[in-house]
Parts: structure tokens; C-alpha cells; sequence
């Protein structure tokens, strides 16, 4: 098998370069309004502002982190960009991804209604060796909280997936659930 030569893009593992240097598709999925750009802008520039909504739909935002193996990993962010209102462009949307990020707002159980049915749609038409994380957005609006981050890990843990609470606005978690990913990544083998 040639997966995972150096350099070699190998199209069955969600385009993992090499051993060392992975570069990896990453869709977010949610309702509008819970955080996803927020949450993007907030790994990838390090800000909150809520006021520049970025066209991240156009094409997309990369970032990459090294982990403590020396292995680095690129994120190649695609948010929907109000996609999640043709729901028929989904499976386009998210061919070819690594790793999906289905997120909902703390305070809106619609929103995590929401998530359950994207979680399935990644189920059925998603990679079947992608990676997900269920991210509960939001967290610092505490006072306001309607779902519980019981309910949150409960439904991640029997569909196999990450969870995390987040906040876009104070940064709390962000790295962690983009680090938490990365070290779930299947690896190629260097043989
Ligand atoms: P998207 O439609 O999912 O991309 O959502 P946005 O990123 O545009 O955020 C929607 C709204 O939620 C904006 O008004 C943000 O200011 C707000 N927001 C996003 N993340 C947080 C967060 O972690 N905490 C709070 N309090 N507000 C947030």
C-alpha cells in the first residue's frame, strides 16, 4: 500500500499528506446563529467581533497546529455560509471531509435538535472513517443554558463522537477542541 508516503495525497483518507504533516478537510455544521464563524475567526485570528461576518463560504479558512509529536496538522475550514438552508447541497458540502464539527448554542434546544439530525446525515453520507465533534457553543452565557452538558455528552459518546463546550466569545476551549481533533485523526502507516 502506498498511503502515507510523503507528499503522496491519498484520496481514501481525507487527503492526509504524509506521516508527519497532515492537511486535513474540516465542515462545520449547525443551525445559523449558534457560533459557527464565531468559533472559525476565534481559532484562526485569535478575535471575537461579531460585527464581520467573513465570507468564509467563498472558499475556505486554514489554519495549522503542531502537536507535541511534531506532527502538524492543517485545517482547511469550510463553514456552510447559510448552506444549512439547502439542505440538498449538503452531501456536496462535506464530500471529502476528515472531520465535521456540529455545533449548537447552550441556550437553544432547537439548535441541538438540529445537530442530531446532522449528526445522522454525516452518518449516512459522510466518510465512514470521518472524525466528528459535537460542540455545545456558547458556554458563557450560563445563566441562559437550556441544554445540559449531560444531554450534550450523553448523545456524543453513543454515536462515537468528541464533545465539547465552547465559548467563541471568551476563547475558553477553542484550541482545545481543535487539538482534541487533530490527535483523533487516523494516521496513516509509514510502510
Ligand atoms: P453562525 O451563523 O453559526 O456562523 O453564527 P455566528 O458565528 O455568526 O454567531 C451568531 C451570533 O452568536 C453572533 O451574534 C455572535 O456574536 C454570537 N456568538 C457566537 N459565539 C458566541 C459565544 O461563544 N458566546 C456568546 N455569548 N455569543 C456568541
Amino acid at each position: 500500500k502506498s498511503a502515507g508516503q510523503a507528499g503522496v495525497l491519498n484520496p481514501e483518507n481525507g487527503g492526509v499528506t504524509d506521516t508527519k504533516n497532515l492537511r486535513v478537510k474540516l465542515v462545520l455544521l449547525g443551525d445559523s446563529g449558534v457560533g459557527k464563524s464565531c468559533i472559525v475567526l476565534r481559532f484562526v485570528r485569535g478575535q471575537f467581533d461579531p460585527t464581520s461576518k467573513v465570507t468564509v463560504g467563498a472558499s475556505f479558512l486554514s489554519q495549522t497546529i503542531a502537536l507535541q509529536d511534531s506532527t502538524t496538522v492543517k485545517f482547511e475550514i469550510w463553514d456552510t455560509a447559510g448552506q444549512e438552508r439547502y439542505a440538498a447541497l449538503a452531501p456536496l458540502y462535506y464530500r471529502g471531509a476528515a472531520v465535521a464539527v456540529v455545533v449548537y448554542d447552550i441556550t437553544n434546544p432547537e439548535s441541538f435538535a438540529k445537530a442530531q439530525y446532522w449528526v445522522k446525515e454525516l452518518q449516512k453520507h459522510g466518510s465512514p472513517d470521518i472524525v466528528m465533534a459535537l460542540v455545545g457553543n456558547k458556554a458563557d452565557l450560563h445563566e441562559k443554558r437550556e441544554v445540559q452538558f449531560q444531554d450534550g455528552i450523553d448523545y456524543a459518546e453513543k454515536n462515537g463522537m468528541f464533545f465539547i463546550e465552547t465559548s467563541a466569545k471568551t476563547a475558553d476551549n477553542i484550541n482545545q477542541l481543535f487539538e482534541e481533533i487533530a490527535k483523533r485523526l487516523p494516521r496513516p502507516s509509514p510502510t
